[in-house]
């Protein structure tokens, strides 16, 4: 009998750890692109305060690391949906902060895929504005700098 516990005890742990995974492996869950040859059978664009799934803006860009000088003491080392951020390793996938879109929106950004998985200051409300997580770290965040006239390229919004 207690056996039989500690198994399903088991079971339930690795179940609740694969959800976890699951959620933030977000660009290999991207769906490649349709190449079918029948459109009506296509679900309409999921859409979030007029801001539809496909749709390409002109962003600007801002980059931010771990650390308290970009995040705050209390904020410094997790985003706002909880994500711990030096677990992020390059290549793993990619984070950025913005207000405008849900959490768990994909957007492309020069062919890179960003998780909305942040919040930030009044400046993240404006359409197009991200700020982008640097694993890298702070320096490499200074670096970058902000740039202008991005192709921000809306690839999922959550829900539906
Ligand atoms: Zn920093």
């Amino acid at each position: 009998m207690r056996k039989i516990f500690a198994f399903a005890l088991a079971a339930l742990l690795l179940l609740a750890g694969c959800g976890f995974r699951g959620g933030i492996a977000a660009p290999s869950t991207v769906e490649p692109a349709v190449t079918t040859t029948a459109p009506a059978t296509t679900p309409p664009p999921r859409r979030y305060n007029g801001i539809a799934e496909g749709d390409v803006i002109v962003g600007e860009l801002t980059f931010y690391c771990d650390c308290a000088k970009c995040n705050g003491v209390k904020y410094a080392g997790v985003t706002a949906d909880g994500i711990v951020l030096a677990d992020v390793a390059p290549g793993d996938y990619s984070v950025a902060g913005a207000n405008w879109l849900p959490f768990n929106a994909l957007v492309d950004v020069d062919g890179t895929v960003y998780r909305i998985a942040d919040r930030g200051g009044p400046g993240l409300n404006q359409v197009g504005r991200l700020d982008i997580y640097t694993p890298e770290g702070h320096e490499a965040a200074l670096t970058l700098g902000r740039v202008y006239g991005a192709e921000v390229r809306i690839v999922t919004l959550p829900g539906g």
